[in-house]
């Protein structure tokens, strides 16, 4: 194992920031995975999984198991973890610029279509190889002017060749539950077995340009572009497992996911092991377009009927809004059918918020699909 230690931009005298990237395993032999957690600063499950899967690596490097390369960033938002806000802190937004740290990650197949037109071939392969490089030298030739930027920079330098790229969040409140793109769902099978996901939700780009997108999106975007031409590979699988919610930090459920993630890498041969016995999945993926948020009909109270992992029927009643000046109190009903994913952890709604989610398995929305 060997450390990194990458610098951030300095943003202001005298502050300096720093990503470290721990690197187990040989380099430029089989499957590369990458993983890091925490992107949103205040979603702490996937660092206490990283801080033993850590430990699992280590022993399996010494033990001379490990057939690929395994990069982990444990703490991928030290900006984030920094703002704190009488007495709270503040993770998923930067309070400097007000932008999502999951958001603006490079769109790679935009930026490098025209370029890569006189140079692909017939071998995928060799495809593969010309698309990373010009990957890598489009991210290199960019010049972030700010702290925020070249966070998005190093991070996005990290998994940019990686086979496999997990990135570590989580909900409010919620279930485990994981998000990728339809191109990647063959790949996720094995993930979200062994993680026990509750939910599996996919998207054909949802939008946001996140960060698990930006690595998994630029094949099949090419792929899609010169599809009859060129032969391009799914060359990355990546997604965003969501590790419960924000409370759920727990020694003994960490211990349970890093060792689940580890039978993922045996899984996928980066650890030589024995196949471990996939699980039967818990959950159907779902179309991320058919998931329902349901929103606070108007300020008040909120009453929760139900637990995230309850199935709920459409027209059920989730939860009740509560307002004890009027007495109003307003049901507030699922208009599909599905697993309840995902809620808030706060109990008063100002009018219009978000409160909870609910897994539907028919498509009914269309443009941006994530939440602020
Ligand atoms: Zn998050």
């Amino acid at each position: 194992m060997h450390i990194q230690r990458h610098p951030l931009i300095s943003p202001s005298l005298g502050t300096q920031r720093e990503l470290l990237s721990f690197h187990y395993g040989p380099r430029g032999r089989g499957e590369k995975v990458y993983l890091q957690a925490s992107l949103h600063a205040d979603e702490l499950p996937g660092m206490l999984v990283l801080h033993y899967l850590k430990q699992r690596l280590a022993q399996a490097e010494q033990a001379g198991l490990l057939r690929g390369e395994v990069v982990v960033v444990p703490v991928a938002n030290p900006i984030g973890l920094s703002q704190n806000l009488l007495q709270l802190q503040l993770g998923r937004f930067e309070m400097s610029c007000g932008e999502n740290f999951n958001r603006r990650y490079p769109e790679f197949a935009e930026w490098l279509g025209d370029q890569l037109e006189g140079r692909l071939g017939n071998d995928g392969e060799t495809n593969k190889r010309i698309i990373r490089s010009a990957m890598q030298a489009a991210l290199a030739a960019q010049r972030p002017l700010t702290e925020l930027g070249s966070l998005r920079q190093l991070l996005t330098g990290l998994a940019l060749d990686a086979d496999v790229v997990l990135d570590l969040h989580c909900d409010f409140e919620a279930v485990m539950h994981v998000y990728c793109e339809t191109p990647c769902l063959d790949q996720a099978e094995p993930l979200y077995r062994l993680l026990g996901a509750e939910a599996v939700l996919y998207a054909k780009g949802s939008g946001g340009a996140s960060f698990d997108e930006a690595l998994s999106g630029v094949w099949w975007q090419l792929a899609e572009r010169f599809a009859g031409r060129f032969p391009i590979p799914q060359a990355c699988f990546s997604a965003t497992v969501e590790l419960r919610g924000q409370a759920d930090v727990d020694g003994a459920q960490a211990q349970h996911d890093a060792g689940q993630l580890f039978a993922y890498l045996q899984a996928r041969g980066v650890v030589q092991g024995d196949m471990p016995a996939l699980p039967p999945a818990r959950c159907t993926p779902t179309p991320l377009a058919g998931s329902e948020t349901l929103r606070a009909p108007h300020a008040g109270v909120m009453v929760f009927r139900h637990q995230p992992g309850d199935w709920i029927e459409a027209g059920q009643t989730v939860l009740e809004v509560i307002d004890p000046l009027s007495d109003t109190v307003s049901a507030v009903k699922a208009s599909v059918s599905g697993r309840l994913y995902a809620r808030e952890n706060r109990r008063y709604a100002l009018q219009g918020m978000d409160l909870c989610r609910i897994a539907g398995a028919v498509a009914f929305r269309t443009g941006y699909l994530l939440s602020a």
